[in-house]
């Protein structure tokens, strides 16, 4: 269980490791979007400033070559002037390569000069109020607007090119976002699971240790009282356990008030638990000891008769009294004896607390005839 929760907690470790790793190209994938989102719109913005500067220098054309309008030409180069004012503001901010750049400001340059000198003649053209221009004068007009036309449409072409390739960059860096997202609603989902899992079992163990902990005797480590009830109830329900017997044995040390008086309490204590050592390794696994009171011992052995009872209660007796038990106190090893009463079901009549009667009655019979000795059923 123990190998089983640090691989729990591994793979939380690691999902956590996953999410903060994609959490971190998450946020780089939206920030560079956002960025492409502010280059669009600085591409469309050019795009249109390029088409609004050639169709106002087209119209200036028509101010001029065909019946002068002075008034609409003054609007047409006011749009005109602003809209060249923008694109050359797109240098300071162009994206583009060094080529690219090259391109763009060679192209700007080239539109300013003939625009400089488009609006030159043109101008001359409206202020000489003629209604009719030279040959000459309209193929000047005609030439300088096609350099624009020409230049223009390098830039129109850039942009463009711009444009789509932020689009696919866009759509690219969106099909990121999105793959991110569901790897992440999926790596959410699992470390969910896993931290359900691990708490789960966490709570099972925690339990565990606390019911273990109110079962148990915190001085001997042997089972307490309150695991009597589960254990009659276990005997009441298994009908193997009563057909093939079990048996009671109720022991408690002699004079034990007077090893505490003699010794003092630490050490008393100290021989129950040794004392707990030896019934521990006197029964089977299967058998259960119970402290019963403050130094009374129940053992329940299970499956034997009452010849198999009496068997285990003398060798306890004979096993106590041969043992010198070192209390860890620097002195000498102490000798204790103890008496017990037993009872078995394939001997005596009654329930589970019939027999512990009995039991409780021999013992006392054990004491009265001059203790160290193993009371049962007159046989
Ligand atoms: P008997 O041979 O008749 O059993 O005499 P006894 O002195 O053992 O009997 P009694 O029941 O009069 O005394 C039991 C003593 O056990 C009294 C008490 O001080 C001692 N005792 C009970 N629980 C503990 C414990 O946890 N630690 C220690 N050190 N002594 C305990
Ligand atoms: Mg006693
Ligand atoms: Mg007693």
């Amino acid at each position: 269980m123990g190998g089983s929760r640090l691989g729990i907690k591994v793979s939380i470790a690691a999902l956590v490791g996953l999410l903060l790793t994609t959490s971190f190209i998450y946020w780089r994938s939206v920030s560079t979007l956002s960025q492409h989102m502010t280059w669009m719109g600085e591409a469309y913005g050019h795009l249109e400033n390029g088409d609004i500067f050639h169709s106002a220098v087209h119209s200036m054309m028509m101010d001029t070559m065909g019946v002068p309008e002075a008034d609409r030409y003054m609007q047409d180069r006011k749009r005109a002037d602003k809209a060249l004012l923008e694109l050359k503001s797109y240098l300071v901010s162009d994206k583009s390569s060094a080529g690219a750049m090259g391109l763009v400001m060679q192209a700007i340059e080239e539109m300013e000069l003939a625009y400089q000198a488009f609006r030159e003649i043109t101008e001359q053209l409206l202020n000489d109020e003629k209604s009719t221009h030279s040959p000459a004068e309209r193929v000047e007009v005609q030439s300088l607007f096609d350099t624009i036309f020409h230049a223009y449409q390098k830039l129109h072409r850039h942009h463009s090119h711009q444009k789509k390739e932020i689009i696919s960059k866009t759509e690219s860096i969106n099909q990121t976002i999105n793959a991110i997202f569901f790897v992440q609603l999926t790596l959410v989902l699992i470390a969910g699971m896993l931290v359900v899992v691990y708490f789960d079992r966490v709570v099972l163990k925690v339990f565990d240790m606390t019911e273990n902990m109110a079962l148990h005797d915190r001085l001997t480590g042997l089972y307490n009282r309150h695991v009597l009830d589960r254990i009659k109830s276990e005997l009441g329900r298994s009908r193997e356990n009563r057909e093939k017997g079990y048996g009671l044995i109720l022991l408690d040390i002699d004079h034990f008030k007077m090893f505490n008086d003699t010794y003092g309490h630490p050490a008393g204590d100290q021989l129950l638990k040794k004392m707990s050592e030896l019934l521990l390794g006197a029964v089977r696994r299967q058998d259960k000891i119970i402290r019963f009171g403050g130094e009374e011992i129940l053992i329940i052995l299970f499956w034997v008769d009452i010849s198999g009872v009496k068997k285990v209660a003398e060798k306890i007796r004979g096993s106590v009294e041969g043992t010198l038990f070192d209390l860890n106190d620097g002195k000498a090893p102490k000798n204790v004896t103890v008496s017990a009463g037993y009872a078995s079901s394939t001997s005596d009549e009654g329930s589970f607390d019939d027999l512990l009667q009995l039991a409780d009655t021999r013992l006392y019979d054990a004491k009265k005839s001059g203790r160290n000795r193993v009371a049962g059923p007159d046989m």
